[in-house]
């Protein structure tokens, strides 16, 4: 079957469906717009408007449950229609995984979308040209709370969809549909997490090439669900970015990891640096250099053996903000690595505006050294370039003896990998120092 056979075209006006229809169709916009709403007696709600590559009507066609809104040509508009039986036939063809998800998904926009219009039915002032992004100033916190729910369900379904594939992703995605069932799940907001103190740090420490010795660590945050399962950031920091949640989890890291710090130099006598992430979205909070200082202060922590790692692409994204965060941060008395290098797009000729001490070597160069002849001579090059910029280069991700070797001929500083070790818990952290 060929969906080109099924272009459709909708004068202005035309509805394309209509509430409580039969779902026979889902439809793509080619060009035009359409409107999709919920009646009510002469009272309408504006659910969305739709434009050229959007998707509309595809809930009723995989539940087969009653159209829950009505879809009107805004202007002379032209679809692909799918039909239900070519959707059907996926479906019974997709992997029961991929079922369970769509039904689990279908079964919470029913629910949303159901709430939505009771608390619409019952409450709201008769208005005709009322807009869905009109509402908040006029709607109760009870259909504020509703929709806030349906825009956070959208936003954990488009986080799942926008994922990166992984790498060792198998042919099927399996890494990116587990992370996909996670994120749509995932009903317990990071913010609950924190207050169930769910979250806690693991730490990988960082060694010195030539010694072996322990140097400094990297904390990594981890969250342990109320059934016990460990869920790894890669499947809730972008959500965490997404939702804002990241700066207020940012805080939590950065604070336990100082706490962390302090007892190693006190208790251990042990100055050891602690590497601590931060998110771009942490970049956005205006308060962020002031908290972080305050936080250090608070710990007791020796500034200078706290050093903040960041990516790449915060610094691509917005060089100017993140140039004045940046120095703002130094003159804290903090240290600053430049985490992941390499994967991005940023040259060495734009890196010695900003004063990092460290550059960290993504573990993809380090894991392509032993068959390539060109990595090594990248990483040969970066560790140099890094030395007459003044930084010192931690390689990640160091998996063999091999790999120990080569980087040492490179002159590298400090590694880091499971080489060495994995992230873990304090209590082996102090073992592996003694
Ligand atoms: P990252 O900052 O590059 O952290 C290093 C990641 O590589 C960690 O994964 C670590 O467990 C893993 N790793 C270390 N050595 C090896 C190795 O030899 N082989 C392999 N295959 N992997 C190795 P993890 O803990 O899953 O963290 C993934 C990413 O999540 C981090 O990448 C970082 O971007 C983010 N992340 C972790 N903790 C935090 C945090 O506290 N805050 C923020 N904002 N992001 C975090
Ligand atoms: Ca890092
Ligand atoms: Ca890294």
């Amino acid at each position: 079957m060929a969906l080109k056979d099924f272009s459709t075209y909708f004068e202005t006006g035309e509805f394309l469906f209509k509430e409580g229809d039969k779902g026979d169709f889902a439809y793509i916009i080619e060009s035009g717009s359409v409107e999709v709403s919920h009646q009510s007696g002469n009272r309408k709600l504006v659910l969305s408007k739709l434009g050229e590559g959007d998707l509309l009507g595809e809930m009723a066609v995989v539940d087969k449950l009653p159209r829950p809104a009505s879809a009107k040509a805004l202007e002379p508009t032209r679809t692909i229609a799918i039909p239900v039986d070519y959707i059907t036939e996926k479906i019974q063809d997709a992997d029961p995984t991929v079922r369970m998800i769509l039904r689990l998904i279908m079964y919470r926009y029913r629910d949303a979308d159901a709430r939505l219009r009771q608390v619409f039915d019952g409450i709201l002032p008769i208005d005709e040209n009322m807009q869905h992004s009109e509402q908040p100033a006029s709607a109760t916190g009870e259909l504020k709370s509703v929709m806030a729910q349906f825009l956070d369900m959208q936003q954990r379904i488009s986080t799942a969809v926008n994922m990166p594939a992984y790498q060792g992703d198998g042919p099927g995605g399996e890494q990116t549909l587990l992370n996909t069932k996670i994120l749509v799940t995932q009903d317990k907001s990071i913010k609950s997490a924190l207050k169930d103190e769910e979250f806690h740090l693991c730490f990988q420490p960082i060694v010195e090439l030539t010694s072996e010795k322990i140097v400094g660590c990297e904390a990594l945050v981890r969250w342990t669900d109320s059934a016990g399962k460990m869920i790894m950031p890669t499947q809730f920091i972008p959500r965490a970015e997404m939702t804002g949640l990241i700066v207020e989890l940012g805080y939590w890291i950065a604070r336990k990891a100082c706490e962390f710090q302090f007892r190693l130099a006190c208790e251990n006598k042990n100055p050891l640096f602690v590497s601590i992430n931060l998110s771009g979205k942490q970049f956005e909070d205006k308060n962020l250099i002031d908290s972080l200082a305050n936080i250090m202060d608070e710990t007791g922590v020796v500034h200078e053996q706290i050093k903040f790692e960041i990516t790449e692409s915060l610094l691509m994204d917005n060089p100017e903000v993140a140039g004045d965060a940046l120095k703002r941060l130094k003159e804290t008395g903090a240290k600053l690595a430049i985490d992941d290098f390499g994967t991005g797009y940023s040259s060495f000729n734009y890196l010695h505006q900003f004063p990092f001490d460290t550059l960290k070597i993504d573990r993809s160069f380090v894991s392509a050294m032993s068959g390539n002849v060109k990595s090594n001579e990248i990483v040969k090059s970066l560790v140099h370039l890094s030395h007459d910029l003044g930084m010192n280069v931690v390689a990640e991700g160091i998996e063999s003896n091999f790999e120990v070797d080569m980087l040492l001929q490179h002159h590298t500083d400090y590694g880091q990998g499971f080489y060495f070790s994995k992230g873990v818990t304090e209590e082996e952290f102090v073992k592996l120092l003694k």
